[in-house]
């Protein structure tokens, strides 16, 4: 049980955390802090929040467990102005898509890394964003990633896994970079591919034709570059290296499909988009 939980940035993953864990009723008072009034009055009003606080410092005081879920680029700026105000005992963890910056963000602010901080990913989203998009179901039967060091304390582990556990979640632990490198490859890559997609098409002059007759295909393959353009430019900053490694990666396979296109090489053909629905088929089964 949490007795008073401190959310700092209550929009989709901080609001829905929040309406998740009052469901469940595994926290007494839920306290969000974050820049703009008019965001976490709205917060009070659809019940997500009890009360709320501009000021970090004085949001955090009393708090037993804080969640940090403010976009990449905001985290340092967030340590820095709640480290002196924590009570004892307290628990910090974060919703961060990527854990090396939030990690490198966190040992700056406190000039090592602390054992109250446990950093966390939830594998769980939409393209939405903000208190209104929030919604209680959004973490059951999904999965959660918990990156802790070797200065992580196990009891403060365990908390923030008590934590995502009665909301539904099913939790798992993983080094540092191996996260940063898997989310490259199944969350990073297929957001910027959306995005670079959809902006090529935006850019020819028959763009209007173009969105006109996009179909199913088209929809369900852009659907996400629909998405936050500041969370995913902090992402790229954040992943550069890994990112680059697999933009690198499937240049390499587009370069080999286009070149199978131009030589009408059929066969070629058949075998990439044969392997690619075998592997989809047995992914989505
Ligand atoms: P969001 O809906 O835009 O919410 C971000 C919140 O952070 C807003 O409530 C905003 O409120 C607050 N904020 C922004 N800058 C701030 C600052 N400098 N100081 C304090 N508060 C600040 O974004 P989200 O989708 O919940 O994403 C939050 C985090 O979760 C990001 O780190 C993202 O990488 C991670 N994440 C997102 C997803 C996803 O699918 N969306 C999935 C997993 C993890 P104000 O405008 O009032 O400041």
């Amino acid at each position: 049980m949490i007795e008073r939980l401190c959310v700092i940035g209550v929009g989709l993953i901080g609001g829905s955390l929040a309406r998740a864990l009052r469901d469940a009723g595994h926290v007494r008072e839920i306290v969000g802090a974050s820049r703009n009034p008019v965001h976490l009055q709205r917060a009070v009003e659809l019940g997500v929040i009890d009360r709320f606080d501009t000021d970090l410092a004085s949001a955090v005081q009393g708090a037993d467990m804080i969640f940090v879920s403010v976009p990449l680029g905001a985290m340092g700026a967030v340590f820095r102005s709640i480290r002196d105000a924590l009570t004892d005992g307290a628990v910090v963890t974060d919703g961060g898509s990527v854990k090396a910056s939030v990690v490198a963000d966190i040992s700056e602010a406190i000039g090592e890394i602390p054992s109250w901080f446990v950093p966390g990913h939830p594998i769980a989203g939409t393209e939405q964003s903000g208190v209104d998009a929030s919604f209680s179901e959004l973490y059951k039967d999904r999965r959660v990633i918990l990156t802790p060091l070797a200065e992580t304390d196990a009891t403060a582990v365990s908390r923030v896994r008590a934590m995502w556990e009665a909301v539904g979640a099913t939790v798992s632990e993983m080094d540092v970079k191996h996260h940063d490198e898997v989310l490259a490859a199944t969350s990073h890559l297929p957001h910027i591919l959306a995005y670079t997609l959809v902006e090529s098409l935006a850019r020819m002059s028959e763009q209007r034709e173009i969105f006109e007759y996009a179909a199913g295909g088209f929809r369900d393959f852009t659907r996400i570059a629909s998405s936050d353009p500041v969370m995913w430019r902090d992402i790229c900053l954040a992943n550069g290296e890994a990112v680059l490694n697999m933009l690198e990666r499937f240049n390499r396979d587009l370069a080999s499909l286009s070149e199978a296109i131009r030589a009408s090489d059929g066969d070629r053909i058949l075998q990439i988009f044969s392997e690619a629905k075998s592997a989809r088929d047995g992914f989505a089964g």
